[in-house]
């Protein structure tokens, strides 16, 4: 099936109530989203004689027209490219030269940078601009039918956000947007016309893939006139739209949990949070529960795998009363009701509870593979399961506790020592603002564990001796870090996770430790 039936269908059903809102005020009612897709559509089949299957990329900080790009690419029967619009102007020709996108929907921002690519990437042949003119002349063309798909289609490119190496397109199909959307219903909350889901987060990724079952539903998506995160606004869209639900990366969470005008805000229409992409830390964990109650449910997901391969619902979040709610709070939850996950050995071979291994997946909402890279794909797919290079274990009860990525483990003297535990660890003291631990080569030890903190604002910065007490509360001493560096931030990347890739860079670059 094609995604894109759903804005139909809305705009037949509910031709007046509003589908797309700019910040407070409304876009586009359902009816004229329908139009403005089906008539985009005909412009990208027609104007530039796109036949189903090729690529068109969207490289667009969040707006209204966004979506309408999305669903118009969609009905076309073409396949969305949605890209980080944060992205190096080389890493974004990257993207398109990689996928063969074939046109760019972009804005003014960006204009120029992706005009000066048609030329350059062979396979590129013109930018439409979004806001105005270019966008506005496009949905005016013919309303074209909507394409038929196929389940196995490609519908949507997935560029990796590439903590490690270059990006990778995790090739997402019809069937894998619908399961992923199906399991939202399933596993975090059934959803109807009187919602709202607010993209705060970039519409090229997490934010975007939960917009699907929304869409699906009828519900309002409302793109925050700003673009971006801001706590004032933020406030003021949750009290102007009904049942409002959004997604957020843990630093997001967090940043929103200390904000004052959050925290004086009416949350009373804040339906869900769903938080995920990166660990969140028990500590502000508990920050963001006390301010936003039981509205949060964690996602753990892939591109590869999108958003779907455990959750941890509102309930689990809600059960104070539960004898390992704690536990369960540091855990990513339990297998989604659409896939099998397992934790394996090195051998491939299933583990018990309790051990720890490579976290694999399978099941309809995993994608065909790695656009155009058959050896990657038949790496990450090998045996059926698709590999996540994540390192967990469940326990008896089937919560998942990730213990960090395969490549973040430090073994030091042979003991294999999990970043995450070391700081969730340090995050315990309250003048620890941020926190990476990594590997440093050590001559005796191999590796030795280095913690690189940002204090916290406002606070008096906490004392190596404070550091190492804070370590030996709750862990193990020879976990406790070699050493400490204070830094004034922690190096991210256009997601907002830390790069640790670039803080053992740092440590290799000085040359191994001696003794
Ligand atoms: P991406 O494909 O860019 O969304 O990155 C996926 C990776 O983010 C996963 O393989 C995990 O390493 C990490 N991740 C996603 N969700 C969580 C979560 N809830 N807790 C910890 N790490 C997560």
């Amino acid at each position: 099936m094609n995604p894109a039936v759903w804005v139909q269908r809305h705009g037949r059903a509910r031709p007046d109530d509003p589908a797309i809102a700019d910040g407070e005020r409304v876009h586009a009612t359902w009816a004229q989203f329908a139009a403005r897709t089906a008539g985009a559509a005909g412009g990208l089949r027609d104007s530039f004689g796109l036949s189903p299957g090729r690529r068109v990329a969207i490289v667009m900080r969040n707006r209204p027209e966004y979506l309408e790009a999305m669903f118009a690419i969609w009905h076309a029967g073409l396949v969305v490219v949605p890209v980080n619009a944060r992205l190096h102007r080389d890493e974004i020709a990257y993207i398109l030269e990689h996928s063969e996108s074939a046109v760019v929907v972009t804005d003014t921002d960006h204009a120029d940078d992706i005009e000066s690519l048609v030329g350059t990437v062979a396979s590129l042949q013109a930018a439409v601009i979004a806001p105005g003119d270019g966008w506005d002349r496009l949905t005016a063309t013919a309303p074209a039918p909507l394409t038929d798909r196929r389940p196995d289609d490609p519908a949507w490119l997935f560029y990796t956000s590439g903590t490690t190496g270059r990006p990778k397109g995790a090739t997402l199909t019809n069937r894998n947007l619908l399961m992923a959307s199906l399991s939202y219903f399933a596993d975090i909350d059934p959803v109807t016309a009187q919602d709202s889901i607010l993209h705060a987060a970039p519409l090229s990724h997490g934010s975007g893939l939960y917009g699907l079952p929304h869409i699906a539903s009828g519900a309002v998506s409302v793109v925050p006139h700003s673009g971006g995160v801001d706590g004032e606004e933020i406030a003021a869209l949750i009290q102007r739209w009904p049942c409002i639900s959004f997604f957020a990366a843990p630093t997001m969470v967090k940043r929103l949990a200390g904000d004052p005008a959050i925290a004086n805000a009416d949350l009373t229409h804040l339906k869900t949070i769903i938080y995920g992409g990166a660990p969140m830390y028990l500590a502000d964990l508990e920050d963001a529960l006390a301010v936003f109650g039981p509205r949060l449910a964690q996602i753990y997901g892939q591109g590869e795998t999108p958003m779907t391969i455990t959750a941890l619902s509102k309930a689990d979040h809600a059960d104070r009363n539960h004898p390992r709610w704690l536990d369960r709070l540091q855990s990513v939850g339990t297998a989604r009701t659409d896939v099998e996950v397992r934790v394996i050995d090195d051998d491939g071979n299933e583990l018990p509870a309790g051990e720890i291994g490579e976290v694999v997946v399978r099941g309809d909402v995993v994608m065909s593979g790695y656009w155009n890279q058959p050896d990657a794909t038949a790496e990450a797919l090998r045996g059926g399961w698709l590999h996540t290079g994540d390192v967990g274990s469940f326990d008896d009860d089937g919560y998942l506790t990730l213990r960090d990525r395969s490549k973040d483990l430090i073994i030091s003297g042979g003991m294999n020592i999990y970043p995450r535990e070391v700081e969730e660890a340090l995050l315990r003291h309250p003048g620890v603002g941020a926190v990476a631990v990594v590997g440093r080569p050590d001559a005796e030890w191999g590796e030795a564990v280095i913690a690189f903190v940002v204090p916290a604002d406002g606070v008096p910065s906490p004392s190596v001796e404070e550091l190492d007490q804070a370590c030996l509360d709750t862990i193990a001493r020879f976990k406790r870090p070699k050493e400490y560096r204070f830094v004034d931030s922690l190096p991210t990347n256009n997601y907002g996770k830390v790069v640790k890739r670039e803080l053992r860079d740092r440590l290799r670059a000085e040359g191994p430790t001696v003794g």
